[in-house]
């Protein structure tokens, strides 16, 4: 047995090219493209950018610049160390917000980094105060306002007794009163512009700030949502924002695995673990080097497909960690051999599709992207190229 002796894990960029079992490339171009798509949709805000979970899996240190570049200013991550980890990617002048804001262990690095927290409770609120007093200055900070979802954010009373004893803010400059919608994928919804209406006012009984709702989809329903701030992440990566809008944005990523080995199947011979799949008929089928440890959800399999030149690809009974099996019987013969390359995400199948087939949403898909994938990033220009023909795999 071979002694692997490389440093693992693998760096952010995935394995060489040469070795790895699949090819994710990035779209960068089509990144910046997306981003001045949803910043010209709500023309009248501030566009930022919501970098949260390492650019949605996509790699924060890559793709921040990018959406710089484009025009955005603002950027929000979840966490304190994600800003702190963002900090060195973006220019010095932007501006950093943490959504989850610090818990009490991580307010002097919170607020040490140039991060602004977002206050989510009186107690949060407290700690943060305290800190700005220590430290002698103001300190800017978002509010967050729960507007009906029951997730992050003040509570109706407890504006009001941030109205009714203003000394609780002391030391906190309110730079932005933000809240979130819960049901903006779904534009008849009621509850959208009751939201609305609720962050109104609640924000009135509040110092005046600017304000914000509308993450991506928000964004979609209209100016009535874009206040004065918008905070989409998901449209940046080419998830749709509703339904009608799919088409709109372009694909930011495509994924090829290789074929790792082709057999023939006799009418009767089974695949894969409990041999859920039987075959009625000969078959050619592929294993191919992407599997459940690399994000492809184990209980999709059923709807799930792979593509080449255009052609379905089933996948065939169970995925496993490491690998799938797809049916390869109508790709005519010589055209796909062992360690050429199917698609798992393409311009024509995209993250939405996938996510569809798996019974989830755009957003997991991205967020559960694999670490063993070989990464390209590209402008655009070689990204078909890479999808399709295997050649970022050897380059
Ligand atoms: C994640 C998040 C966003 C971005 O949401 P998308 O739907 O990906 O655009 C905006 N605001 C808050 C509070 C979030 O948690």
């Amino acid at each position: 047995m071979e002694l692997v002796t490389t440093a693992f894990p693998p760096s952010s960029a995935g394995w060489p090219a040469s070795r790895a079992g699949a090819v994710l490339s990035i779209d960068l171009a089509a990144l910046a493209a997306n981003y001045r798509l949803v910043a010209g949709q709500a023309a009248g805000a501030v566009c930022a950018a919501v970098v949260k979970a390492d650019a949605y899996g996509l790699g924060v240190a890559q793709v921040a610049p990018v959406l710089e570049q484009a025009g955005a200013r603002q950027f929000f991550v979840a966490h304190v160390d994600e800003g702190l980890e963002l900090r060195a990617h973006v220019s010095a002048g932007a501006g950093i917000t943490v959504l989850h804001g610090p818990r009490p262990d991580a307010v002097k690095a919170c607020l040490a980094g140039g991060l602004r927290p977002v206050l989510n409770s009186l107690e949060q609120i407290g700690w943060v105060r305290q800190a700005a007093r220590a430290t002698g200055r103001g300190v800017g900070v978002v509010l967050q306002l729960d507007t009906g979802m029951s997730r992050f954010g003040l509570s109706e009373a407890d504006v009001a007794e941030l109205a009714s004893t203003p000394a609780l803010l002391e030391g906190l400059h309110v730079e932005l009163i933000m809240s979130h919608l819960a049901c903006a994928d779904t534009p008849a919804d009621p509850a959208n512009a009751m939201q609305a209406a609720c962050l109104r006012r609640m924000a009135a009984m509040l110092p005046p700030a600017p304000l914000s709702l509308a993450a991506s989809s928000g964004i979609f329903l209209g100016p009535a949502y874009h206040f004065d701030l918008v905070r989409p992440g998901a449209a940046l990566y080419g998830v749709a924002p509703n339904r009608e809008s799919s088409g709109l944005l372009r694909p930011v990523v495509g994924l090829s695995a290789h074929v790792l080995q082709i057999r023939t199947l006799q009418s009767g011979d089974r695949v894969g673990y409990g041999l859920t799949w039987q075959a009625s008929a000969p078959r050619r089928v592929a294993t191919i080097a992407a599997g459940y440890a690399d994000g492809q959800a184990r209980h999709g399999a059923g709807q799930q497909c792979a593509w080449f030149r255009g052609q379905r690809l089933p996948v065939l009974g169970r995925i496993s960690m490491d690998s799938m099996t797809v049916d390869i019987t109508d790709v005519p013969q010589g055209q796909l051999e062992v360690d050429g390359m199917v698609d798992l995400l393409n311009p024509g199948y995209g993250v939405d599709a996938l996510a569809e087939a798996q019974g989830t949403i755009g957003y997991e898909i991205l967020t559960s992207l694999g670490r063993r994938y070989h990464r390209v990033y590209t402008d655009g220009a070689c990204a078909a190229e890479h999808s399709h023909a295997g050649e970022g795999a050897r380059a």
